[in-house]
């Protein structure tokens, strides 16, 4: 069973209701870009349900359709559930009349039935069934309901000998109808069986007179292939001149006209007070002048309750994790295994779990943003900027789904067309800072900028967007062409998410995170662990209760640091220009994976020892001091320091799955190395001169 309807019309929504699944719904176009699988029993069947990404129309100009297309014609799904938004209905039918050309077994949930009913429209939907030979089901996806009449009417289709399923046929008119006609007798043979039993032969007739490209694979291998093609030119040619435009208009306006048709039957729609009241936001929301300061407005305010409301929470984990260590403590004899679980897990892995709260807020609200409407608005008031640096307002999604994580945000490009902008969205996206960076600030700004947290933190993220147009402007004078090709934004209209919509977002994401500081973080901190306990006699950072303290003093001076320490310093004199140490070094180094993993090996690095067992991390790094070379004594970091860390976290290297995510999507692994060299170059010289600057304005 294959989901098929338009963009935002509740596809994703139905299909996790249900699979009792949880993938992402959001109120715009383009968020499903992958087919979801889920299998579920259903009284005596067993249906395999796939979630496909939206599409207006299959015809052959946007990836979507054509995969969508492919979908049909390979899979050969037994039913479809064509999702109509029952808000949009002209729109929405348009897709479903070219699932009728397909002549394939169509169930239609008419979705967001409840909006209908609470505009007071009036759909006759049952005369209207009746006309185009498709059972109607109403359903509200984002609450489940009519699931089950949608399955029933399922199953009788799924029943429905061939023989008493009606056959209808939009009338494209006379002359084309007869256009038809004289192509089908080429493809009704009994050698182009293996063909047919695919596609419905009047389907391809006129996918042939639109002159469709993508439909000249799929008759590759007719045995009359070139006759097929050559009368299925002379009749588009003939219906060109006739109508003196080009056929895939001709059937559009059929399509069209077949549709408002229809609807002039059976649909009075009542339109007055809803359309006004969303005007009414969206003359401020969208607003020449206001719309754009009240966009950054929301993002300020985001980010600033991204700390207040985060505060309470991080601290009873933190809390927590202090509480274990002091069992674990008690539990396991002291030695290398009692260091590894206190300094090594715990001291890693709960340094990243602290941060959850500020995470589940951030992500609280960019899905309230997407679900509610207001995102598509921000890609609406932001178009015009964007074309300045050679993209679209489409590619203005994707954007702000990087806050949320890179990887998606990057596979979402899907929805823009061109492929330039495709690219080029990709490219600049890792300066979008995503969440798993959001450690990392809160943890340098709560130490070094008590007092402005917000503010920092919003110019941080402000930096990143003006790096993105920067390097945007660059790519195109460098590699990437402009194109200028249009497309229509729509709005769509503003809903009150649902709490639970919102929380299953949440929820989602809290486990992706829990997930991941399960799997790669725990690791990476055990290995970070060894590296800096081993060897032994080292231990410069060696916790509060080895006894080796006095042995390891003596060694502090000699140059036999541990592991982590050679690496770090190895490394340092690359990073020294900005004045970062080897612990800070080596904490980059260990982010490659993921950017979480700078704060559980700073966790590891800086865990406490007996002089200051109650300090936070965030004190122990405010307070570390330097214990070598010429500045021996000597705080390692100063808010100059601090912040021109902050930017290079911000630019260096986006995570290995962003880098993997890009070569895939963009075709091309050279993609992928370039955006690895031009993020870690632009992180170092920022870093540079915001130190060499930051010095001598305080100096
Ligand atoms: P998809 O793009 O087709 O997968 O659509 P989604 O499932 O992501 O849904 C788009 C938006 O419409 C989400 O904000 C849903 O919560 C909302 N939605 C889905 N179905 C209904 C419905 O029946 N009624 C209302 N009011 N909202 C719905
Ligand atoms: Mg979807």
């Amino acid at each position: 069973i294959a989901f098929i309807g338009n963009p935002n019309s509740g596809k994703t929504s139905i299909f996790n209701y249900a699979s009792r699944s949880y993938e992402h719904v959001g109120n715009y176009s383009g968020v499903t870009v992958e087919t979801k699988l889920a299998r579920i029993e259903y009284k005596d069947y067993t249906f395999n349900l796939f979630d496909l990404p939206g599409t207006y129309s299959l015809s052959s100009f946007s990836p979507e359709e054509i995969y969508v297309r492919d979908f049909l014609s390979e899979n050969l799904p037994d039913v479809i559930i064509n999702v109509v938004d029952a808000t949009n209905l002209e729109r929405n039918l348009y897709l479903t009349t070219q699932l009728i050309d397909m002549n394939v077994r169509v169930v239609m949930a008419l979705n967001m039935f409840d909006e209908l009913r609470r505009r007071a429209d009036k759909f006759d939907h049952i005369s209207f069934a009746q006309m185009i030979g498709i059972p109607i089901i109403p359903t509200v996806g984002s609450k489940g309901k009519g699931l089950a009449r949608l399955f029933e009417a399922v199953i009788k289709k799924y029943n429905e000998p061939e023989r008493y399923r009606k056959k209808i046929h939009i009338n494209y008119g006379h002359d084309i109808e007869k256009s038809i006609s004289h192509i089908l007798p080429c493809i009704n043979l009994p050698e182009n069986q293996e063909i047919t039993n695919r596609l419905c032969p009047r389907y391809i007739a006129v996918k042939l007179i639109e002159g469709d490209a993508h439909i000249l694979d799929k008759i590759e291998k007719a045995k009359n292939k070139d006759l097929l093609i050559e009368t299925a030119n002379q009749e588009r040619k003939k219906l060109k001149e006739l109508f003196a435009d080009d056929t895939e208009t001709l059937f559009t306006d059929a399509r069209f006209g077949f549709v408002s048709g229809a609807l002039r039957e059976v649909f009075q729609p009542n339109n007055e007070k809803r359309r006004k009241y969303s005007e009414k936001i969206d003359n401020i929301l969208t607003h020449r002048f206001i719309g754009i300061p009240v966009f950054f407005l929301f993002l300020w305010i985001m980010f600033e309750a991204t700390f207040i409301l985060g505060r309470a929470p991080t601290n009873w984990i933190n809390q927590m994790v202090f509480w274990l260590s002091g069992i674990t403590e008690k539990l396991i004899p002291p030695g290398d295994f009692q260091n590894l679980v206190t300094d090594g897990i715990l001291g890693g892995v709960g340094g990243v779990l602290a941060f959850l709260p500020n995470i589940l807020i951030l992500f609280f609200f960019i899905s309230f943003m997407e679900d509610s409407g207001y995102m598509a608005r921000a890609a609406f008031i932001m178009d015009k900027l964007m074309h300045k640096i050679g993209l679209h307002g489409k590619s203005f999604i994707p954007l702000i789904m990087g806050f949320g994580c890179n990887v998606p945000a990057i596979m979402s490009t899907r929805i823009i067309e061109s492929k330039n902008n495709r690219i080029l969205t990709m490219l600049i996206l890792p300066f979008m800072s995503c969440s798993a960076r959001l450690p990392v600030y809160i943890l340098i700004i709560s130490a070094f900028f008590p007092n402005h947290q917000g503010t920092v933190l919003f110019g941080i993220y402000l930096t990143g967007i003006l790096l993105a147009i920067i390097s945007a402007l660059i790519f195109n004078i460098l590699f990437i062409k402009k194109d200028d090709s249009s497309f229509v934004m729509e709005l769509p209209p503003y809903r009150i998410p649902t709490l639970k919509n919102t929380s299953r977002h949440m929820w989602n994401k809290a486990s992706q995170y829990l997930q991941k500081i399960g799997g790669i973080i725990l690791i990476a901190s055990i290995i970070i662990w060894g590296l800096q306990y081993y060897p032994k006699n080292s231990s410069l950072l060696t916790s509060a209760h080895q006894n080796l303290t006095a042995h390891a003093d003596l060694n502090k001076n000699e140059f036999s640091g541990s592991y982590l320490e050679k690496i770090g310093k190895t490394l340092e004199p690359a990073m020294q220009p900005m004045g970062f140490d080897w612990k800070m070094t080596v904490s980059l180094l260990a982010g490659i994976p993921g950017k979480e993993i700078v704060v559980s090996t700073m966790g590891v690095l800086y865990e406490s020892n007996q002089n200051t067992p109650d300090q936070n991390l965030g004190d122990r790094i405010r307070n570390d001091k330097y214990d070598y070379g010429p500045r021996k004594g000597s705080n390692v970091y100063s808010p100059v320091v601090a912040l021109a860390y902050l930017m290079f976290i911000l630019v260096y290297f986006p995570c290995i799955a962003v880098l993997a995510t890009v070569a895939s999507e963009s075709g091309s692994i050279w993609w992928a190395i370039l955006q690895l060299f031009y993020t870690t170059g632009m992180a170092w010289i920022l870093s540079f001169i915001v130190y060499k600057v930051g010095s001598l304005i305080i100096l």
